[in-house]
């Protein structure tokens, strides 16, 4: 005999389900307890990470917020148990990061918490301790407590192996973190952040600091120097913020932060309303880097549309796109970025912080833009020239250039009457992979350069290159660990002769950061991939005679001319029979 099909699940079943979705990561723990800190009025958070070989074995995050009484100190740990709402009604003005009552229970319920904590000013003597193992209470007593809340999270997953397996490299992992707390920090200049690993400050940031100043600490004053401050106001909402210069550009939106009432959001269509503001001072694949900060009547606001807050829902969406994209594009314009560049407000204010003062390249006029293009067309093509000797078969039709079009694409004519279109960035793309991967092996690959570069990265970069540096080393990039989260890039591939760009490095560093990897090799192969894209032939850039011909005779050589690295077509023949068909003579 069975009992009905349909029964309720019991409370730890509930809340596994509900820690798979406000716990998806270690960064996700620690982002929920900072908030919980910021909630708590603290002054200053310390998130102090311990890792071992493999991963993340422990998280702690104090903080000298109001704390917790014994009762509270329990209960906080009950599924749906906030002190921030009452009902439904109190989530339309909610000022907290918290509402939900479900981070320390999800939380709980798939690690080893321990919460330390005593109430602020309240006259307790002593504070709680409670430890709580995959979602029950195995320890509550007295200790001894500084003012303020300890919470320690120990064994994440242990009772969760598929989330576990889930989990990508340690310092993956610790990037996500610091990410996540970095967003928090940018989001409240009134705390004071303290990160540290094993041990060791990662990154931290001043209490009252304006937002300038936790840029600054954040990503360093190279960055925050050159940063151009925005601000726009509509009745129900204030804009303010930083946006670069459109030289600073990204190759992905990460670098693009956003907080909305205090709250660290994702929203593309923001992204996408800053991006419309810069117009065509940002080329089409291109993100600059902004700090954007909304204070938007909470009534507009819906919080409640996603598992840890990440997304919220405007209302009004259309106005507040519309402002955000009018107050970077008048930022951009008063500082008239396409004719020169003064100095400015954001400048000065950090320069009064940092000495030293920016330097700013003046544009160039067309005609010498242009020179500099055909010039620097001629040493990529040039660094690509084989010796004869060592030149294979051709292993394309024999075809010669007849002109350009769209400064893109070679149109060729074929021995018997075939036409040819030759895409010149993919074509030189594929002329590069094949010898970089052709030299990786040999002795000579790189080149010393005569003045290193430096760069510096965020901890969260930072992380990443560290791992990096033997694949970088793989592709002839030398690079060494200089200073903290500061790298000396010694040496680049022989094949790019010369890094006239610290551009490439930071690409570079930005792709391996944005993309996830399943495998090392997985990796080597974007390296190498992105390294051949940045030292190819641009498209949109005018070619002579003589460059189309070398171009083509390159490609002829290599062992697969047809099809660039990604895999996209660098040539589209079309054969004379369809010509005369598509007239009417076939
Ligand atoms: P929420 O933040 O959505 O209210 P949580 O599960 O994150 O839910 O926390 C539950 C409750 O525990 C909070 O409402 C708060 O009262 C209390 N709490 C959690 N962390 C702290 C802290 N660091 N300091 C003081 N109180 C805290
Ligand atoms: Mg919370």
């Amino acid at each position: 005999m069975s009992g009905p099909k349909i029964h309720i699940l019991d409370p730890e079943t509930v809340n596994r389900i509900a820690a798979g979705e406000v716990v998806e990561r270690p960064a996700s723990v620690a982002k929920e307890l900072v908030e919980n800190a910021i909630d708590a009025g603290a002054r200053r958070v310390l998130v102090d990470v311990t890792t071992d070989a493999k991963e993340i074995t422990r998280i702690r995050v104090t903080d000298d917020g109001e704390g917790m009484t014994p009762e509270e100190a329990v209960l906080a740990f009950a599924p749906h148990a906030t002190s921030k709402i009452r009902d439904i009604a109190d989530i339309h003005a909610i000022r907290t990061l918290g509402f939900r009552g479900e981070a320390l229970a999800s939380i709980a319920a798939v690690s080893r918490v321990t919460l330390i904590t005593r109430p602020k000013g309240a006259g307790a003597l002593a504070g709680t301790r409670v430890v709580v193992c995959g979602g029950e209470v195995v320890e509550q007593r007295e200790v001894g407590s500084p003012e303020g809340t300890t919470v320690v999270v120990e064994e994440l997953f242990h009772n969760t192996p598929a989330r576990r397996k889930f989990l990508k490299s340690r310092n993956t992992e610790l990037a996500h973190l610091y990410g996540a707390v970095e967003a928090l920090a940018l989001a409240h200049g009134e705390i004071a952040f303290r990160v540290v690993h094993n041990g060791r400050e990662r990154f931290s940031t001043q209490r009252s600091a304006d937002l300038l100043g936790a840029i600054a600490a954040l990503y360093g004053t190279d960055l925050a120097r050159q940063l151009i401050p925005i601000e726009g106001r509509l009745p129900f909402l204030r804009i303010a913020g930083f946006v670069s210069r459109p030289a600073e550009s990204r190759s992905g939106p990460a670098q693009v932060a956003i907080s909305i009432n205090g709250r660290s959001v994702a929203s593309r269509q923001i992204v996408s309303a800053v991006r419309e503001g810069y117009g065509t001072l940002l080329p089409k694949d291109r993100y600059p880097v902004a700090f954007i900060s909304l204070d938007i009547d909470t009534n507009l606001v819906d919080v409640n549309v996603h598992p840890t807050k990440r997304e919220v829902r405007l209302s009004r969406e259309r106005e507040v796109l519309a402002a955000v994209a009018a107050a970077v594009e008048d930022a951009l314009a008063a500082r008239d970025l396409s004719r020169k560049a003064p100095p400015e407000p954001a400048q000065q204010q950090i320069a009064e912080r940092v000495p030293e003062a920016d330097r700013i390249a003046s544009p160039e006029p067309p005609y010498a833009a242009r020179h500099r293009d055909l010039a620097a067309s001629d040493r990529r093509l040039r660094r690509t020239e084989t010796a004869p000797a060592a030149a294979g078969p051709n292993l394309l039709p024999p075809m010669e250039p007849i002109g350009q079009v769209a400064a893109t694409y070679i149109v060729a004519k074929g021995a018997d009457g075939d036409l040819f279109l030759v895409d010149q960035h993919a074509a030189h793309e594929r002329i590069l992979y094949e010898q970089i991967v052709e030299r990786r092996d040999s002795a000579v690959r790189s080149q010393e350069l005569l003045m290193p570069v430096i760069v510096s990265l965020r901890p969260a970069e930072s992380r990443i290159v560290r791992e990096a540096i033997p694949l970088l080393a793989d592709d002839g990039f030398v690079v060494e660990e200089f200073g903290r989260d500061t790298y000396a890039v010694r040496a680049v591939p022989v094949i790019l002769g010369q890094l006239e760009d610290p551009q490439a490095v930071r690409d570079t560093i930005d792709g391996l950061l944005a993309e996830e990897f399943r495998t090392a090799s997985d990796r080597k192969e974007w390296v190498t991939c992105t390294i051949a894209c940045r030292g190819a032939v641009r498209a949109g850039v005018v070619l002579t005679q003589e460059q189309m011909r070398r171009m083509i005779e390159q490609l002829a050589k290599t062992k697969t001319p047809w099809t660039c690295p990604h895999g996209r077509p660098t040539v589209v023949q079309f054969p004379k029979e369809k010509i005369e068909r598509m007239f009417g003579r076939g």
